[in-house]
């Protein structure tokens, strides 16, 4: 399955297959928490803001880029994360966090209000 935008339904990421083996999961600060092709529903583990994300590797998001409000793209060697949501669809439309700073590892936390399975 993928992902799509609730509000304009434009496609936001590869296809996906839930990861059932989460020992595969890496918790090494600068390298992928999730390998990609899969997505896992967080229980405030990766994303301690927000329970239910949709959590998928960086390199799955597609047709999505950063939020047009600078505030949110802070960061030191990446993207932190950490002044709300700072990736939008190609619409404009806010889907969720990418978080892909030096010191933390590195996935995308979809909201699940914001985004839907297709
Ligand atoms: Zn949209």
């Amino acid at each position: 399955m993928k992902l799509i935008c609730r509000t304009c339904k434009v496609e936001i990421s590869n296809e996906l297959t839930k990861l059932e083996n989460l020992s595969l999961l890496n918790i090494n600060d600068g390298q992928d928490y999730i390998p990609e092709g899969f997505f896992i529903i967080d229980s405030k583990k990766a994303d301690i803001e927000l329970e239910g994300a949709i959590i998928i590797n960086i390199k799955d998001l597609t047709n999505s880029v950063y939020h047009p409000d600078d505030s949110r793209l802070n960061g030191c060697c990446g993207y932190d994360g950490l002044d709300g949501m700072n990736r939008v669809c190609l619409n404009n439309h806010e889907i969720g966090t990418e978080n892909s700073d030096c010191w933390m590892f590195h996935f995308v936390s979809l909201d699940p209000e914001l985004v839907d399975f297709h």
